[in-house]
Parts: C-alpha cells; structure tokens; sequence
C-alpha cells in the first residue's frame, strides 16, 4: 500500500491517516459515533477526525485483550523467542515507516521534525529491539527450601494491561508502554493522548501487518475521563501503567483502589532541581540551560523545566550567560513544524497549557522575580512563548514549587552543600535531578542525598532505553525502562512440590 512506502507527499499522508479504533486487529467505529478532532498545534490547522473511544468502546477491547491472554491461545502458547522476533519485525516496520511517522510526529504534536526523526522515533526503535532481546530471558529461580519439596518460581505475565499515556512523547511512549508488557507476555489496551493519536494509529497498523495475533494489542484514543478513567476502573483490566499528570496519577490509584486492586505503575510530574557548583565548567552548565529550557522543555524532551540552583560565586555570570544563551537557540519558523536546522522552538499543545505557562511566568513577576528575558507569547501562529530566564527566584515563589511544562528557566542562589541539598528536596516530588561540578566527592555525596529517581551529573537528560528511569514521592511508583521494567509487567508464581527425598 502507498501509505506504508517511502514514497509519499503530504497530501497523501492527510488522505490517508488512520482514524478508527483498533479492535481485535480491526478497524472499529466508536459506539457512540462521536469523533475527536486532531490539531497541528504549530498552526491550529485541523489534521483530521479520530473516533472517540468511551466506556463500551473499551470494554470491548478488553474483552479483545482478555481473549487474547486465555490459556491455549496462540499468543500464550507462542514461544517467548517468538514473541521476541514479532518485536524485531515491528521495530523493522518503525524503521520502515521512520520517515511517516517522524512526520506523523511533527504535525500531530507541533514537536520540531527533525527531533521527532533523531530523537522520538531512534529511541522508539531502541526501545522495541531493546524488549525484543528480552523477551527469551526472564526466568524464575529454583530455591532450597526446607523440607522434602522442589521450589521453582515463574515469572508470569500479569494479563490485560491498560496503558495511558500523554502528548509529550507519543510514539516514544507508546513503545515505552508496549515493548516491555509484550515481551513479558501481556496483552494491552493502549490510550494515547487525545492531542495526539496519530502515530499510535500507525503503530497499531504496524502490529498488525508484524504478524502479531488479534487482541493482543488494542489502541483507543479518546479522552481521560471517559476513556481514560474507564481503563483505571475496568474490573478486568490486571494492570494499568499511565504517564502523565500527578493529579490524575492520584486518579488512577484512587480508582485502581475503589475496583479490582489492579497493579498500578505511575509516572507523574516533577520539579527537577539542577544544582551548578562554582567548581563545575560553567559554560557546559549553562548550555544545558537553554537547551532544557527552549528545546527540550515543551516537545523535545519534555521532562518537566527543572529549577537551577546555582553557588553564590557564580550566580550572577550564570544568569547573564543564561540570557546571553537562551535567544541562541531561536525561536523556529513556527509554522514550519516540518523545520529543519534553525527551526529549534516548539509550540505549546494546546491553549490550556498556554495560558498556564502564561499566568505561571505572571505569577513570577508579580512574586518579586527577576523576569531576564522572554516572559511573552512568541510570533504570530501557534502556541509559542519566547524562552524566558528569571533570576532572583526564591523557594516560596510558585515558579519555584510548581511544575511548569514551557521555556522557563529558573534560577535560585544557594551558598553550601548541606543548604542546597535541603532545598533540592523540598519538593513533593521527586523524578529527576542534575548537578555539575568538577569535585568527584561532591558528585558523589550529593547525587547519594538527592531524593530523586534519576541523578545527571555533568549532563541532564541522558535517557537510555537500558537504565530505569522513574520516580520518587509524588512523581510516581514503579520504574520504566531497562531490566527494570519487567518486573512491572510480571507475577512471581512459587511452586512447591512434594517430592519423595531431597538431595543436595
Ligand atoms: P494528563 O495527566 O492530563 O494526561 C495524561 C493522560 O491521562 C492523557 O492520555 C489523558 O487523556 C489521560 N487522562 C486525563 N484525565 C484522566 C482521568 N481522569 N482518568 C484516566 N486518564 C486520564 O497530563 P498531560 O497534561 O497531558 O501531560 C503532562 C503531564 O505529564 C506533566 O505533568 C508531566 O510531568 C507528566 N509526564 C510525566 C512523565 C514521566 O515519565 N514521569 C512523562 C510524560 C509526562
């Protein structure tokens, strides 16, 4: 089909966006007829209309799902290796379609093209070869336990799995997702983001022509509380992993709470502290800066914009240097999400966080900040705010407390090790962290007393598909990626068996 070759215009990738649920390895029509409309956010320009899943619409792709799971059927009497070639042959798809679907990406999200090609849709590969190479490997143990008995354990797949996620990262994340739950042997119902459905759409038609059997992933698309919330509440859904907000991540475990006790992965919000020691080589630490704050914040990497803790005796170059680097980065052409090089800045993804962004960087102003530079909507189309640098921000500042999903750095001034650790931890959450020095004792002690679930030191954001990444206190439970990840998506079975005389 011309949709899946390399060869295609953009017209044509308009008339053929996929739009409908995905059932059963079906295409479906939603049950109550009611579509969503799809949005490039760098221009307002409506994409297209997807079906909007609700509650019957999910009940029926988790009985697809439970179908899939039962004993005797084809996928779980497959062999684990199988499982493991059936990612292989979609990662080969993804690689395939790598250009579509960084495309797809780009108009969908409003993330710059050529992130969404380098960086979402490499890690999206690496992430489905990664799982593929795991999915022969997780054994359980035998145990000598006392008396004449034979112990073995099992790690079994938990079942039907409802996954949420949100519109940073789609594809990155739906693979995130998928990856580790299929090759453990689970059967998935997938929500992407109402913002952005389209290439889990397209994933969806690639898990199909892979080979995969039917049921065993079902993508829906709609909203969180129709669709979303009656994942968390299904009674026959196992377990449910969500990325997103910390509010709904409290939704989430209420609801899991309020059902079945289904097993519940959370990976919510944060306020990352980055702490600049005097020691540390300045001009890397401030080109992190930038880079968080205008490229990476919103769309190209989207861990939540960190608060930068900076010594006394570097504070003032650290915040002229700041300013002196922020404009570098350029604001992009932002009708051009398809940029290429100079097209660094994206847009927000809706007008809701726009404005949050927005009275957010009001709020710093009116608290007593230092608004640097920035701290405005940015040209003439789409949701852009100019990347923004406040100085003389305090720990009772909102800016300070609260996260904010958007181009804003801002800087604190800290005086000794002790004072600094306690203020990087006094925050409700606890994803991420960075500091820079050049002191490796420092590097040490201080990573060891950051409450976070990741620590970056002399660099930030150095996400790999093989290292666990998650967090502590309200920025979630359980962890994602790496060997790690398994653990989420399996049950330890003991089995213990009488046997007539032990020998050792
Ligand atoms: P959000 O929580 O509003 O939405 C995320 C997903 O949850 C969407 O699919 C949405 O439809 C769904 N949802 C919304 N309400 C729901 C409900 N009541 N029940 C079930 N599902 C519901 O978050 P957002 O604003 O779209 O995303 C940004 C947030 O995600 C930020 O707070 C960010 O820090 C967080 N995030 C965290 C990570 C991480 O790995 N820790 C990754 C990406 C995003």
């Amino acid at each position: 089909m011309q949709y899946y070759s390399r060869q295609y215009n953009i017209d044509y990738l308009f008339s053929a966006l996929l739009s409908q649920l995905f059932i059963n390895n079906e295409w479906h029509e939603s049950v109550s007829g009611r579509k969503i409309p799809v949005r490039n956010p760098a221009t307002g320009e409506l994409l297209c209309e997807v079906e909007e899943a609700d509650a019957e619409d999910i009940d029926k792709a988790v009985k697809s799902a439970r179908a899939a799971f039962e004993l005797g059927s084809p996928w779980r009497s497959m062999d684990a290796s199988d499982r493991g070639r059936l990612l292989n042959k979609l990662a080969d798809l993804v690689e395939r379609d790598h250009l579509l679907l960084a495309t797809l990406e780009a108009l969908d999200s409003g993330k710059v093209f050529l992130v969404a090609f380098f960086v979402d849709l490499v890690a999206t590969i690496k992430t489905l070869r990664y799982y593929a190479g795991w999915a022969d490997k997780i054994h359980g143990k035998t145990i000598p336990i006392d008396g004449d008995y034979f112990t073995y354990t099992r790690h079994e797949p938990i079942g039907v799995c409802g996954q949420i996620i949100p519109w940073n990262f789609p594809v990155m994340m739906f693979s995130w997702k998928i990856a580790p739950a299929l090759c453990s042997g689970n059967t998935v119902v997938i929500k992407p983001a109402e913002q952005t459905p389209l290439t889990a759409l397209h994933m969806a038609a690639l898990i199909k022509e892979a080979g995969f059997p039917p049921g065993v992933v079902n993508v829906v698309p709609g909203y969180g509380p129709t669709a979303g919330s009656a994942i968390s509440h299904h009674m026959d859904i196992d377990k449910v992993a969500f990325s997103g907000s910390t509010a709904v991540g409290k939704l989430i475990q209420r609801a899991a709470g309020d059902t079945n006790l289904k097993r519940v992965t959370l990976e919510l919000g944060g306020k990352n502290p980055i702490i600049v020691f005097a020691d540390c080589d300045l001009e890397q630490a401030v080109e992190t800066g930038p880079q968080r704050a205008v490229l990476s914040t919103r769309a190209s990497a989207a861990w939540p914009g960190p608060g930068w803790f900076v010594e006394a005796p570097i504070y003032e170059t650290f915040v002229r240097r700041s300013v002196e680097e922020g404009p570098l980065q350029g604001p992009g052409r932002p009708a051009d999400a398809r940029g290429g090089p100079g097209t660094t800045g994206t847009g927000m993804i809706d007008r809701k966080q726009f404005d949050k962004i927005l009275e957010l960087v009001e709020s710093g102003q009116r608290e007593g900040a230092t608004l640097e530079c920035g701290g405005a909507p940015w040209g003439q189309q789409g949701l852009y705010i100019q990347p923004t640098v406040f100085s003389n921000v305090t720990d009772d500042m909102r800016i300070a407390k609260e996260e904010i999903f958007g181009p804003v750095q801002q800087i604190m001034c800290f005086s000794s090790v002790e004072e600094v650790v306690t203020r990087a931890n006094a925050t409700h959450y606890g994803l991420a962290a960075g500091l820079f020095t050049s002191d490796i004792d420092k590097a040490f002690t201080v990573s060891a007393a950051l409450q976070a679930g990741v620590v970056w030191v002399n660099c930030y954001n150095a996400m790999s598909v093989m290292c666990p990444f998650g967090g502590f206190k309200m920025s979630g439970n359980g962890r994602e990626l790496g060997e790690y990840a398994l653990q989420e998506y399996t049950e330890i079975k003991a089995i213990t068996i009488k046997i007539s005389k032990k020998n050792s």
